[in-house]
């Protein structure tokens, strides 16, 4: 099982966007996948055609300890899940404060989830913050996707970001890393833009091999400005259903197949031992 946490504590940088045509993409190819929605603005719920009201259980209900995740989730499409949230989210934040294991919380849900159920994939869908929440997802991930949008402060912020993926591996999870960078709402042909990229990649190679984000790549797929890809909430269908032909659909398409092609092992290089032994 690969747990992705999309994580940047900037708004309006693609993280729900990508979560949730990322998660309708691994599905539409055969893989089991479950979206957590952790914003309490709900809009992966909402994308995904799902409003959390009434008596719909949320992850809410499972920060709290009243229902697990087995219940809690939804199915929205073939292979897909969503475990919704609504705007009571919001009050986890401040009922954990005093919690023992409030960062764990997550962990253990889908622990307890993966004992009767094996999904290929687990999206989780961060707020704008690096709050409790966040931390709860950084926690259960093996891997941090980051959305950044290449503008002129794209890169402020990721210092603050990158040192809490950090400090959760330190205390609280050994085993995650950031293993992508997914440049979105990407203006094609605009200096800008390549320059970001050639700073992040330098950046990314001067860092220290026992970071996080050592072996972070950025993934060659770049998201375009789509008009399709804002529209597509409000009809809560992913891209794939909602424009399949548009360019939103294609830069997502694209996407998914390097996050499938991540799956295979490393090929064997000449420095290999393997190869040497050869
Ligand atoms: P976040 O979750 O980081 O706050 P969103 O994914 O919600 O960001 O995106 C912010 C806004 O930009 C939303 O209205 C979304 O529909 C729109 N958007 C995201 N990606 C694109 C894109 N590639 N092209 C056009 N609009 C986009
Ligand atoms: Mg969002």
């Amino acid at each position: 099982m690969r747990t992705i946490a999309v994580m940047n504590q900037k708004g309006g940088v693609g993280k729900t966007t990508s979560s949730v045509n990322l998660a309708a993409g691994l599905a539409a190819a055969g893989k089991k996948v479950l979206l957590i929605d952790l914003d309490p603005q709900g809009h992966g719920s909402l994308h995904l055609g799902v409003e959390a009201v009434g008596e719909i259980p949320t992850i809410y209900d499972v920060f709290t300890g009243q229902k697990p995740l087995s219940v809690v989730r939804h199915l929205v499409a073939e292979n897909l899940w969503v475990a919704p949230s609504n705007v009571d989210l919001a009050a986890a934040e401040l009922e954990l404060v005093d919690a023992p294991n409030r960062e764990v919380v997550l962990r253990d849900a889908l622990r307890k989830l993966a004992e009767t159920e094996a999904f290929g994939y687990v999206i989780m869908d961060c707020p704008p913050s690096l709050g409790v929440l966040t931390i709860n997802a950084l926690t259960a991930a093996s891997e941090v996707f980051i959305p950044l949008q290449p503008h002129f402060f794209a890169l402020q912020g990721l210092s603050k970001l990158l040192s809490t993926t950090a400090l959760v591996r330190s205390r609280l999870n050994r085993s995650l890393r950031v293993t992508g960078i997914m440049l979105c709402l990407y203006e094609t042909g605009t200096r800008l833009a390549a320059d970001v990229c050639d700073d992040l990649n330098d950046f990314l190679s001067r860092s220290d091999s026992d970071m996080p984000w050592a072996d972070a790549r950025i993934f060659e797929s770049r998201i375009r400005r789509n008009i399709k890809l804002a529209e597509a909430p409000s009809y809560g269908q992913s891209i794939f259903e909602y424009a399949a032909k548009c360019p939103g659909a294609e830069d997502y398409g694209n996407l998914v197949s390097e996050v499938l092609a991540m799956e295979q092992p490393a090929l064997v290089t000449p420095e290999s031992p393997l190869r040497r032994a050869a």
